[in-house]
């Protein structure tokens, strides 16, 4: 979840992003480089053709503001995109109007115009289903397997998600801290059979081994991705959850002004520019 902080009926010229209940004001980006990995550039995520992407995201909104541009990048280049979200994040409205079922089908399809401007089909986009703010107190043993069931189904090449090395059992949204290490602790039970023997004697999946992992929403990014050409098409990506901006939070309507779309888009310009005035998406390779 994100918003734009209303000051004074005004919106304050220096945006104030909240991204799950923490400030980013002031960041130009997530967290500074460290500890860079360099890459050739044939094997760059800027080159990649043909691959298979699959991109875990806690909420409907956090692969937008946190890659909507190298999403954008690895449609245009003819990768394949799977995107699972844990939630259906169905509590986060200030609109006293507001139902959860209202909100949860809001919020879908809110995303589903998201992906469609990143150039992801809605059928590429799988709903775990999960109450928003509660994925901590799900089954974690079942959580984690159905995790490594998409993992051994759709072998991904390359896989995108929250970093789970990062700061969130201080700051962080319950949703995303259960996202980040469960995603992680995945990977290890879709390398084994043993973990979840069921995948392989029901549905003949077998165990499989993620070769590249990228951490977004990483406290430790040592790599980042060139997003100069998509840009325009994460801004408005960005824009399409216009329930998770001011005033639509607070009093819903699906209509976003062009003054805000305006703030949303220079708002992630300035969180996208890194020091040499590139604008780019930070990650944590492993
Ligand atoms: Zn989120």
């Amino acid at each position: 979840m994100i918003s734009l902080v209303q000051k004074s009926g005004l919106f304050s010229f220096s945006i104030f992003f909240f991204v799950a209940g923490m400030q980013l004001s002031g960041q130009p980006l997530s967290a500074p480089l460290v500890d860079t990995i360099i890459v050739p550039s044939e094997q760059r995520v800027e080159k990649y053709v043909n691959k298979s992407i699959l991109v875990f995201t806690p909420h409907p909104d956090d692969e937008t503001f946190a890659m909507g541009g190298t999403l954008a990048l690895l449609s245009k280049n003819q990768n394949n995109i799977q995107i699972i979200i844990y939630t259906n994040d169905n509590k986060g409205s200030k609109d006293l109007m507001m139902t959860r079922e209202k909100l949860a089908q809001i919020r879908r399809t809110e995303e589903e115009e998201a992906c469609r401007i990143l150039g992801i089909p809605a059928g590429q986009i799988h709903w775990l289903g999960y109450e928003d703010g509660d994925l901590e107190y799900a089954d974690p043993r079942v959580l984690r397997g159905r995790i490594a069931r998409y993992i051994k189904l759709f072998r991904p090449d390359v896989v995108f998600c929250p970093d789970p090395g990062n700061q969130w059992v201080q700051w962080h949204k319950t949703d995303h801290r259960m996202a980040a290490n469960i995603t992680q602790d995945a990977f290890i039970a879709a390398e084994w059979h043993l973990y979840y023997p069921q995948h392989y004697l029901d549905e003949n999946l077998e165990p499989f081994s993620v070769p590249e992992v990228y951490y977004y929403y990483s406290q430790r990014p040592n790599y980042e991705v060139d997003i100069s050409e998509t840009f325009i098409l994460k801004a408005r990506a960005s824009a399409a959850h216009v329930s998770q901006f001011e005033p639509s939070t607070s009093n819903y309507t699906p209509e976003m002004s062009d003054e805000v779309f305006q703030l949303i888009h220079d708002g992630f310009k300035m969180r996208n520019t890194n020091e040499s005035g590139m604008i780019v998406e930070r990650f944590r390779k492993r």
